[in-house]
């Protein structure tokens, strides 16, 4: 059977039964080691409105992902500021509408580094000091062992069991409330280690929007991702 409409890969384990996952690059079936081609084939082929539907919806948050080009819009704090690119010593800064980036290299890579850069001193100097405002708030500055930042392929932040706080310097880009959300929602996982009933209410008490938040990362965090 073909499947001319998308690159469809086959990666056999120990498993029981099949799962798809929607791929940059394709298609990406899970199965078990001998299951026959058939099963594979059909399933896919069950499967096909609800994969091409995800595909086009992949294909559109990739043409809206970040791209650093003059004059294109970037966020910061959830508010859009004007890119402006120049040659010279390494430097960002804000001023007014704009946000320059002054590079040795125009280069994409080394200006989303440089940008990358700028947002974890930015995150340093006016994320943390939030975090740790906000968990004496909670009363849970006692449980938070350290803060840090490190950028990840798909994590906004990470709480580990040992009360580290971990967040990913892009959300420097989001809005001072999903910001607010996000510390919020790590540090309710220094009680509830998971997404139970208990963990959401007690977001909702300390972020009664929390749910405007979540909405927001989904329709536009994809755009900040570089
Ligand atoms: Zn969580």
């Amino acid at each position: 059977m073909q499947h001319q409409a998308f690159k469809l890969t086959i990666t056999r384990s120990k498993r029981k039964t099949l799962v798809i996952y929607i791929r940059d690059e394709g298609v990406e079936v899970r199965a078990p080691l001998k299951a026959p081609q058939n099963w594979i084939d059909e399933f896919v082929e069950l499967k096909k409105p609800w994969i091409l539907k995800k595909l086009k919806l992949q294909q559109q948050k990739n043409s809206e992902r970040l791209k650093l080009e003059e004059g294109e819009a970037v966020l910061y704090c959830g508010k859009p500021y004007l890119l402006k690119l120049s040659q010279g010593k390494n430097q960002v800064r804000l001023e007014q509408d704009s946000l320059f980036i002054q590079a040795r290299q125009l280069e994409e890579g080394y200006l989303k580094k440089q940008l990358q850069q700028w947002l974890l001193q930015q995150a340093k100097e006016s994320f943390e000091p939030r975090v740790w405002q906000i968990a004496s708030t909670m009363g849970l500055d006692d449980k938070v062992q350290d803060v840090r930042f490190r950028k990840t392929k798909t994590k906004w932040g990470h709480c580990t069991a040992k009360g580290v706080l971990q967040f990913n310097p892009l959300l420097m880009m989001a809005p001072i409330s999903v910001q607010e959300y996000l510390i919020i929602h790590e540090l309710c996982h220094l009680k509830y280690m998971n997404h139970s009933k208990d963990f959401w209410a007690l977001v909702q008490k300390h972020c009664p929007d929390y749910r405007e938040s979540e909405q927001w990362l989904k329709q536009h965090g994809h755009k900040v991702w570089c």
